[in-house]
Formats: structure tokens, sequence, C-alpha cells
């Protein structure tokens, strides 16, 4: 993939997320992997309503050096990690999604209950990465082996991260986590009552 297909890409998306309520304000973060070695993500700090592609940032994910003066977002080893490790994976988002953020904060698993989202999230069990620091090598660490057998996985306190083969699939797995998670919060308050 090209850079400026890229940045358009990951800007758009960033966008996406906060129209969709998957992230609030600026929380969260996407990329996109364009070759062996790079990504592109959003930038840090940043307003998702003022981005343009050109604040998007090119990252090599060996060595988490990036190209120009705008910083990357402060959550990019994550992004890294995933990249170096699941060869087939093209692009990551992370959110702080409502539903998911709940189930997360109570550092559960998720069951996921249809057998229509196991096949987007790609497991029966999303799990939860223990609670971690933001932007510690523990959090990085803990959360790639958390989604290693899946699409997504939850990070204790923190939020979600989900992947896919193409940007839109990672969207996909955004949207389905939500509807499981909260089909999950729902049948334990029965349980409860
Ligand atoms: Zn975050």
């Amino acid at each position: 993939m090209q850079i400026e297909e890229a940045k358009n890409m990951v800007c758009n998306a960033g966008k996406q997320l906060l129209k969709e309520g998957l992230v609030a304000r600026t929380w969260g973060n996407v990329s996109v992997r364009i070759s062996n070695t790079q990504m592109v993500i959003t930038p840090s700090g940043r307003s998702y309503n003022e981005l343009t592609p050109n604040d998007m940032v090119l990252v090599d994910f060996y060595t988490l050096k990036h190209v120009g003066s705008i910083k990357p977002s402060s959550e990019l080893k994550l992004h890294c990690q995933i990249y170096k490790t699941r060869p087939h994976i093209n692009a990551v988002i992370h959110t702080h999604q409502m539903y998911a953020s709940i189930v997360a904060a109570a550092q559960k698993d998720v069951v996921v209950l249809y057998e229509a989202h196991q096949k987007i999230l790609g497991a029966k069990i999303i799990k939860a990465a223990p609670y971690a620091l933001p932007n510690t090598k523990k959090i990085t660490v803990e959360s790639a082996r958390a989604i290693e057998d899946s699409n997504a996985a939850l990070m204790a306190n923190h939020g979600v991260v989900c992947i896919g083969e193409k940007l839109e699939n990672a969207f996909d797995v955004a949207r389905t986590l939500e509807d499981a998670c909260k089909l999950y919060v729902d049948s334990k308050k029965q349980v409860a009552h």
C-alpha cells in the first residue's frame, strides 16, 4: 500500500471511530500496515475532528522511530507488537468503547454467546489482559498475548484492541465486540436478579 493512501484511510478511520461512538475526543488510535516494517498511525493528543491525512505518522515497527515532526500515538508499541507477531494482520484499532470497557474494568474474559459473533471475533472467549499502566512494556506484552488467538482483546481498566486483515474487518470486530459485550453484561444482570 502507498503511504498517501494509508494516511487517508487512517485519518478517515479516526473520524469514523468518533462518529460511531467507539471513542471519546482524542482517546483511541488506528493504524494500518504498509510494508513488512512500517505502519501509518494516528498522532498523539489531537482531536479527531481536526485531523488531516498529513497529520498521520509513518512509524517503523521494529525501531519504533517515526518520520516527521508530528508525534505518533503514545500507544504505538502495542500496534508495533501486533504487526511483528501477526503477519496476516494489516489493521489495528484501539478504542474505549462503552460495553467492552465495562467488562474490561471488571478484568473478566467475555464469553461470546452468538456463533455469528464468534466468527467475526475469531474466538468463543475474548480474553482480558491484566491491568498495567498505559504505554508500559507490561501492557504491550499482556495485551498482545491476550489477542494471540482472536481478533480482539480487552485491556483491564483501559479499553480494547481490535485487529483485522483489512481496516474494515477491524471495524467489524470493534462493532461486534460491543454487541457481544452488551449481551454478556445483560446476561449477567439477569442471573443477578
Ligand atoms: Zn487507550
